[in-house]
């Protein structure tokens, strides 16, 4: 289905939980508790039902995300019913690898395509500091599932001025040594939280500027990597045998960011959002239970997605990522 800007809109991207087990300093407001309650998360069989819904309008790309989505205990039967139903032709997850040493298997038998990881340091004190979490166990996690030969790995990696630069190179070396594309996102407003403002904020054409002085960046307009918004580069830089692929995601500054937004999003507690930089929610959790049929609400949301984004206007998330889904 179209929306009302001629944008082609066929990716669903779902969180199945709000809650995480760690506490990113963008993503989750320090001392966060505004979790939903259980009751109103939407089940295994009523995500289905959306998801059984979307195919008919036309989605065919779908993400399962959070909060942290291996946290949720039925969350290799969500992805397993998802995998199986027809018109579902891409299945992705988004994950911060702390529980992908024990699940990569199962996650690959159940029918997942494509892992994106969150990897925004490599060294362990400030992996935790950013975090809350280990980095040793998603290292772990991220061999587990190069072990299991997924189509697509990503790496996603937070841009954070005074906080994570010098993790860039490092993180571009181990991307590359494995093959894998490492995207650099850059940090929208989505969390009150204190420790990081206006100040820690770094654009993704000031990092190519930076990576630039240390090597080459080659613009690749037509490499695609699954169905995200990244702009793609080769970069080659000393040491490395092949040239990294570079993915940048830059919502804040690059301009027409938002022409090929193709997606909708459903948050763990039943809302469709139609843009994430836009705080306007459709409740779908109320008609579904009480016996409404989803594609009019899906079509609803559709149609309610904005033009643009509206982070650089006084944008209120409503909620924070974690609530939202990533
Ligand atoms: N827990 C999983 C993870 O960390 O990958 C999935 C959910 S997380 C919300 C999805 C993605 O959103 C992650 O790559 C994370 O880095 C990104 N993210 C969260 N808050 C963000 C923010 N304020 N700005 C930019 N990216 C953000
Ligand atoms: Fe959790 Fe992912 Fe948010 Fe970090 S970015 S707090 S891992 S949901």
């Amino acid at each position: 289905m179209n929306d009302t800007f001629g944008r082609r809109i066929d990716y669903l991207r779902i969180s199945v939980t709000d809650r995480c087990n760690e506490r990113c300093l963008y993503c989750m407001p320090e001392g966060y508790c505004g979790w939903a309650q259980k009751k109103d998360h939407l089940s295994a069989d009523e995500i289905l039902r959306v998801v059984e819904s979307a195919t008919g309008i036309g989605f065919r790309k779908f993400r399962v995300t959070g909060g942290e989505p291996l946290i949720r205990k039925d969350i290799i039967e969500v992805l397993r019913r998802i995998w199986a139903l027809p018109g579902v032709e891409t299945l992705g997850l988004s994950t911060n690898g702390t529980r992908l040493a024990a699940f990569a298997p199962a996650i690959k038998q159940a029918g997942v395509r494509s892992l994106n990881v969150s990897l925004d340091a490599l060294d362990p004190d400030l992996y935790r500091r950013i975090t809350g979490g280990e980095v040793c166990g998603v290292l772990e996690g991220i061999e587990a599932a190069r072990r299991q030969n997924f189509e697509i790995i990503k790496l996603n990696c937070v841009l954070m001025r005074g906080i994570n630069e010098s993790e860039y190179l490092p993180l571009i070396r181990f991307a590359a040594e494995r093959g894998w594309p490492l995207r650099f996102i850059e940090l929208m407003p989505l969390s009150h939280a204190d420790v990081l403002d206006e100040s820690n904020f770094l654009s993704v054409q000031e990092l190519m500027r930076h990576l630039e002085k240390e090597g080459g960046l080659l613009p690749l307009p037509d490499y695609r990597v699954g169905h995200g918004p990244a702009r793609y580069y080769d970069y080659e830089m000393p040491g490395l045998a092949a040239p990294a692929k570079l993915g940048f995601i830059g919502a804040l500054t690059t301009p027409h960011f938002c022409e090929t937004c193709n997606k909708l999003r459903l948050t763990a507690d039943g809302k469709l959002r139609p843009c994430l930089g836009h705080a306007g929610e459709i409740d779908l959790l109320a008609p579904l239970r009480m016996g409404a049929d989803p594609v009019g609400l899906l079509r609803a949301a559709i149609a309610n997605k904005p033009e643009n984004h509206e982070f650089l206007e006084n944008y209120q998330p409503g909620r924070p990522m974690t609530a939202i889904g990533g």
